[in-house]
């Protein structure tokens, strides 16, 4: 465990959704109903929307969507519901590693922080920590809503940025580690100058590989308890 601090990505890294590819992109769907959406666009035409980053709006606008600046608004809200349903019905879940790896982490000797950087609302986020009784080893938190605003959604480094400075971060005396199981994650710790980790989780996950990304993880893993090894 040669890190100070340990920023966890929510979603598909610690919180077990399923298919988090299909769940986001049901949840769209959804959303694009509530906001009339003149025709639903196809899958392939919807990856569009993931990749775009900040530019999203432009992507509404050109699915017609009237209400675009509204848009994360409406996607939070179907998305709580959704997570408070799969909740009762016991469908969603921590990854069964996720407990044992935050608490040697947390109990460790040498007092080592934990932070969560994610893009889902922060409401949202709450809820999941409490109901999984986890919030407690998280010493920081930046989700969105509030002041954090989608322009701050990672791939921007603004999320670990803003916890680094929390834990007065120094580049010459500490080391920090985002883990997260997505191309943004990556992206954005490599941005924030700290290192970077992918977990795959499943197999299948990144079939096409990610030697192609411009931005590579400093490691890769399959599951969370191997974070302990680095
Ligand atoms: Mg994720």
């Amino acid at each position: 465990m040669n890190f100070n601090f340990y920023l966890f990505d929510l979603d598909g890294t610690l919180l077990n959704l399923g298919d988090i590819g299909a769940y986001a992109n049901q949840i769209l769907v959804k959303t694009l109903n509530e906001l009339r959406t003149p025709q639903i666009p196809d899958k392939e035409e919807r990856y569009k929307f993931w990749s775009a980053g900040d530019k999203y709006i432009e992507v509404l606008n050109k699915w017609g969507v009237s209400k675009a600046r509204d848009f994360w608004e409406h996607y939070d809200k179907i998305d709580f519901k959704q997570r408070k349903v799969l909740f009762d019905q016991k469908k969603i879940a921590l990854f069964d590693d996720v407990r044992f790896v935050l608490k040697r982490i947390y109990n460790h000797k040498d007092g080592k922080r934990l932070g969560i950087v994610t893009n889902t609302a922060n409401y949202v986020v709450d809820f999941i920590l409490k109901k999984f009784k986890i919030a407690h080893f998280f010493q920081n938190i930046f989700s969105m809503g509030a002041k954090n605003d989608q322009e701050f959604a990672k791939p921007s480094p603004s999320g670990i940025i803003s916890i680094l400075e929390n834990f007065h971060y120094d580049g010459n005396d500490h080391k920090a580690l985002m883990i997260g199981d997505s191309m943004s994650d990556i992206i954005a710790a490599k941005k924030a100058n700290i290192f970077a980790c992918l977990i795959k989780r499943e197999k299948k996950r990144f079939e096409k590989g990610f030697n192609a990304w411009k931005f590579q993880p400093d490691y890769i893993i399959d599951r969370l308890d191997e974070v302990l090894e680095l």
